[in-house]
């Protein structure tokens, strides 16, 4: 099985303040929180980054219906490596965002969502995840 920090929060063997989860996303506020809001939405089922989550190759899927990227959307493997319907991922974790962002009474004033990737978005942990920022006047600038 895949290990990483959020693969072992998920799996109880550490512990994280959790806000929200349910089948296919936990929300967990930041153990370093950059704005008074900082949460991270992160799917239960593994994928080291989006790149991982769009390769056709890596989640195995058959040449039978499409482009590439039709592939990564109806594919992903689960812990366990079974493959299952990953149809509408990413647009269900904008959902618990969303809802994640109301729960923590930001949604009116606003927030950021970011997908750090690669070495160059600085990404630590290699668990697909999105941030959800705010709280704050986050300001114009999103490069440093
Ligand atoms: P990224 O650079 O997008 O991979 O960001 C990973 C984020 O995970 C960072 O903001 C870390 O502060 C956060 N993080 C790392 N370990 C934990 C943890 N055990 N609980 C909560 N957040 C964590």
């Amino acid at each position: 099985m895949i290990q990483d920090v959020f693969c072992k929060i998920i799996n109880g063997e550490l512990a994280a303040d959790v806000v929200y989860k349910d089948k296919e996303f936990w929300v967990i506020k930041d153990i370093n929180p950059q704005a008074p809001v900082h949460l991270l939405v992160i799917p239960v089922k593994h994928f080291t980054s989006l790149e991982d989550f769009m390769d056709p190759v890596r989640n195995k899927t058959s040449a039978k219906s499409g482009s590439s990227a039709d592939h990564a959307f109806q594919a992903g493997r689960t812990s366990n490596g079974m493959e299952e319907n990953n149809d509408e991922l990413l647009g269900r974790a904008l959902v618990v965002a969303h809802k994640a962002a109301h729960q923590a009474g930001i949604a009116g004033k606003g927030y950021r969502l970011i997908i750090n990737e690669g070495q160059d978005g600085g990404k630590l942990v290699p668990h697909l995840h999105i941030h959800l920022l705010g709280g704050k006047r986050l300001g114009p600038k999103l490069v440093k």
